[in-house]
């Protein structure tokens, strides 16, 4: 019997949201698209919004806030996140919304999930990654991780699946046109992961339990999804590992529902 099910709605920086489901509730993660691009990714996978029990920010930036006001008002969602992602995206979130606020760290509970919250080093005020978890099965939900901090390659061998941020491509990011000052604040420890740190969280995922994995949030200016695949791909041919998924989230569409 599964457990659950997950999968991005979207996905880079033209705006991210995740949604999972399960027999007894379902969530969405991160709500950077519009609100009726939203609704309609999560009809398109079988759900529909007002069978939503909540909907959690990862971090302020646009690229995972933009509708999270609109969608907690208008549908009457719980809308969680931290004290500092809310600092972040109050005047987005409007007045009218008030977010039920969680320290980096705790354990929420929300239709039928454990979710558990992680402090990332990204570049902005109380950033998390997050583990959905429900009936001894655990899928991460890690994108803007800054860098892979100690704590992420440890828990990457108790996941069942995930969500995996494959941000860039080193040598494209390097030679390509972005400002040099934006190419330090992705290449620094709290921008994002490249294609082959990504690959080594999954080499470390590999000598557990990890079965199936999403790359997302690839830049469309510094990767390919290519590139990202035949790295990840490569790490788990030599694993030896039979019947691992690994997918890549398109940027405007959802990707597969893995069944965890
Ligand atoms: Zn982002
Ligand atoms: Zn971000």
């Amino acid at each position: 019997m599964s457990s659950f099910s997950v999968c991005t709605l979207a996905s880079g920086s033209s705006g991210n949201a995740i949604y999972a489901q399960s027999e007894d509730g379902a969530l969405i993660i991160d709500a950077g698209i519009s609100g009726a691009a939203l609704i309609r990714a999560i009809e398109l996978m079988g759900g529909h919004i007002d069978r939503v029990d909540g909907l959690i920010l990862t971090h302020s930036h646009s690229d995972h806030s933009q509708s999270a006001g609109v969608i907690a008002r208008r549908h009457g969602i719980p809308l969680f996140m931290t004290e500092g992602s809310f600092c972040g995206c109050k005047q987005k979130i409007g007045r009218s919304v008030s977010p039920r606020i969680f320290r980096p760290g705790m354990v929420l509970a929300i239709g039928g999930f454990h979710i558990h919250t992680i402090r990332t080093p990204h570049d902005c005020r109380e950033p998390v990654a997050l583990i959905l978890e429900r009936n001894g099965k655990r899928c991460g939900l890690l994108t803007d991780l800054g860098h892979p901090f100690k704590e992420l390659c440890e828990l990457m061998p108790t996941l069942d699946a995930v969500v995996l941020e494959s941000n860039y491509d080193h040598q494209m990011l390097v030679d390509g046109h972005y400002p040099p000052n934006l190419k330090k604040r992705i290449l620094s420890d709290n921008g994002h992961i490249s294609n082959t740190e990504a690959a080594s969280l999954i080499e470390c995922g590999l000598q557990g339990k990890l079965k199936a994995a999403i790359l997302s949030h690839l830049s469309e200016q510094n990767n390919l999804p290519e590139i990202a695949y035949a790295k990840s791909s490569e790490v788990i041919k030599n694993s030896g590992k039979k019947d691992f998924i690994l997918h890549i989230a398109p940027r405007h569409t959802p990707s597969p529902m893995i069944v965890i």
